[in-house]
Order: C-alpha cells, then structure tokens, then sequence
C-alpha cells in the first residue's frame, strides 16, 4: 500500500550492496521539513482543549456545512485573502478529514446514482497517483477512474481533476478535455507561495485545498473545499456525514489556530511562515539541481519565472517533489534507485514512463542531505564505469 514502507532491498538483490548506508524514503509528500519553523513559533499556536470541550456533533445546524468550526471558517477566508490565491466571497467552504475526504465527497456530489454506466473521471498525465485508486477502490456504480484526460475520447458526462501546480511534475495547468458535459474539480493543494507563485486568485467551481501543505500539519487531517454552487455544497457535507458524522472538532480547532495566526499581519508568523518555506524549497531546488547537473545520468523540468503577486517579485516555482528522470538506458528508475536505497514512486503509477521518479522535496533536512549525497555518488560510480 502506499503508506506501508517499501520493501528494503534484500541482499540477494542484484547490486543491493552498492550501498551501505541507511534506506532513504523519499516516496510520500511527508511534510516534515517546515517543523523547524513551527518549532521556532513557541507556544504562539498552543492550543488547549478542556475536558468537556468538543463533545457535540454539532457545531451549528443552521449552515450548510453544519460540522464546520466557525473559527476555522473565517481562518480560512482570512488567509485566502491575505494569499491572493482564491476566491471565496459568496462561496461556501467544506471541511474534511485531510483532502482525500472531499475528493470523495467532491466524486459523490457530482454524480447521480442511476446512469446507465459509472461517470468517467479523468486527469491529465502525469497525475496524482492516489487518484486511481481512491477513485475505483468501492467499485462505485456512480463514477470510475478513466485514465489520461489527454487521450480521453468517449462519450458522455466526465470529471476531470486538474492539479495545479501539479503533483508530480510541479507543472502549471488546466482542464484538457473541455466538453460541455464535463465537471471539473480543481485540486489547489500546491497553490501555495512557498511551492508556486500567486498568479491570480484562483476561481473555480470546486477548489480543493488541505492544511497538509499549506502549513505542513498533515497529522492533524484537515482540508476543505471551496465550492461555488449551494447544491454541489450540501451534497459533499452529506456525504462526510454519511462517512464520518462530521471532522474532528478538535482538529479544526487546531488548524483555526495555526491558519488563523498565519493570516494575522500582528503577529508576524505568515508572512515569516511563507518566507521560511519559500527559502527552504529553493535553497533544496538549487542544492538539488546542482548535483543532477555535475553528470547526464538525470535530468529536471524546467520552470519558468512568473511573478508573485503575493511576495512582490518574480519567482521560479519550487514544487515539493521533484520529478525526475534518467537519460539513460536504465528502463526502471525506480528499481534502480532502490538499488542503491533510495525509495522513490515510480512514473508507472502516474500513468507516465518507469524511466521517471517522484521523490519527495519536502522531508526533514538530514534525510534531505543524505539523499543529495547518495546521487552524487551514484553519478561518479555511473560517469566512472563508462
Ligand atoms: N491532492 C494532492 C495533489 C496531494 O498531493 C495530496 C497529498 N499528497 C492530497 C490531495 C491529499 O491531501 P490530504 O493530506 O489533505 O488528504
């Protein structure tokens, strides 16, 4: 699965003793590389919960989302406002547990049972290589995972997901099938200054956002949704109560504190917080890219600079994974890599080519070190044996 740990080398594999340092896991976005800067916050964000606190389902029946903490509303509105990134005047904000809840929730809004066939969902290779599989692991009668918005040519009612920036590959993109039978949801969770610059505030129909990476607090399973339309609205609120009954209150206790002190210019932490990570993915994106150029075993995507409305200033996106490929005639990076202990997620499960790689930029710094070493070395052993 893929949050199980990928099965070590073993040393009957072939070349497994290439290497004898530790294994370095760079397979999941696990953002604990912004903890230092949390750290440094003290207990500016504490929280404390009583005893007899949160113990409702309700938080206010009156609202369409009826489990949304109010403070964790207006902390979400603050910040998009202080960001520039999205719209959410007149619009209506859904939590969910992390935002993998609302893509469910989003998949169940947008579908009806009763069609003749399951609605094809779709997106743009390479994707995000959860989206098969959470899309298909019910064997939903409503929707069904069709594979590559690029080459997607049948008939009749789609989704398209659009992730933008994109995981894997960081890219900047929109919808490619553009038919009017079509839905879009727009997967918005890199939209953030320190991976991309803020070109425009984002306005679509459904704009997924999470508190993973935004602010690094994967733990805490906080996303939400902002959708435009009221019905599309009630129907994702339905299904978290169906699945869940509501989110963690406590949770959205937490993320109202930590996006709330984001957004408050008084306290200084945003626009600290967004430095810190902007520094931090381009300092790793320069050490990285200077490594991968000292040989021709691997290569990069290029970016381009825009300008950042947000900072002020023109900017290269620094994506928070890298998408990396070889030149090579190794057919399977990943498996290569692997060789040598470096744990990656291959192109394949991104409906793309095994000679690519996606490892993760957002670790902690020593994994981070170790693993601009470890490529460094494997480039010498490579240059030097040819
Ligand atoms: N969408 C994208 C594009 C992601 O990369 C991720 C996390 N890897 C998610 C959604 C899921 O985020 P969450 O932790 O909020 O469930």
């Amino acid at each position: 699965s893929r949050y199980s740990l990928p099965a070590e080398p073993k040393d009957n594999d072939t070349n497994s003793n290439l290497c004898s340092g530790p294994v370095i896991l760079l397979s999941h976005g696990d953002p604990t590389g912004f903890k230092p800067f949390w750290r440094s916050v003290g207990d500016k964000c504490k929280v404390t919960i009583d005893s007899c606190d949160f113990m409702s389902y309700l938080t206010d029946v009156g609202t369409v989302c009826w489990f949304l903490e109010k403070e964790l509303e207006e902390a979400i509105r603050q910040l998009h406002s202080t960001v520039g990134n999205a719209v959410t005047d007149d619009r209506h904000i859904v939590v969910g547990t992390g935002s993998t809840q609302l893509y469910h929730a989003a998949l169940y809004a947008l579908t009806s049972p009763g069609g003749p066939e399951p609605v094809n969902v779709v997106s743009a290779v390479p994707y995000y290589s959860s989206y098969p599989e959470e899309t298909n692991f019910l064997c939903s009668a409503l929707y069904k995972w069709a594979g590559d918005a690029y080459t997607f040519d049948k008939e009749g009612p789609y989704i398209e997901l659009v992730t933008m920036p994109n995981n894997p590959d960081g890219q900047v993109r929109g919808p490619v099938v553009n038919r009017n039978d079509g839905k879009l949801i727009h997967d918005l969770a890199y939209y953030w200054p320190q991976y991309t610059p803020i070109t425009a505030q984002a306005d679509y129909d459904i704009m997924l956002f999470t508190f993973s990476k935004s602010m690094g607090h994967a733990g805490s399973r906080i996303g939400w949704a902002v959708v435009k339309d009221k019905n599309v609205a009630i129907k994702m609120t339905k299904y978290i109560e169906l699945n869940s009954i509501g989110v963690s209150r406590e949770s959205q206790h937490r993320a109202a504190k930590i996006l709330g002190a984001v957004s408050d210019s008084s306290q200084c932490i945003g626009a600290n917080f967004f430095q810190y990570g902007k520094s931090l993915m381009a300092e790793r994106w320069t050490k990285f890219r200077e490594v991968i150029n000292r040989s021709r075993l691997f290569s990069l995507p290029k970016y381009m600079e825009e300008y950042c409305q947000f900072s002020g200033e023109d900017s290269e996106p620094h994506p928070a994974f890298a998408w990396l490929k070889c030149n090579n005639d190794i057919e399977d990076l990943e498996i290569f890599l692997r060789r040598y202990k470096i744990m990656g997620r291959g192109g394949s499960l991104f409906g793309s080519d095994p000679k690519h790689v996606r490892v993760s930029m957002l670790g902690d710094e020593e994994t981070f070190n170790l693993f601009l070493e470890r490529v460094s070395s494997i480039q010498d052993t490579i240059s030097n044996s040819n």
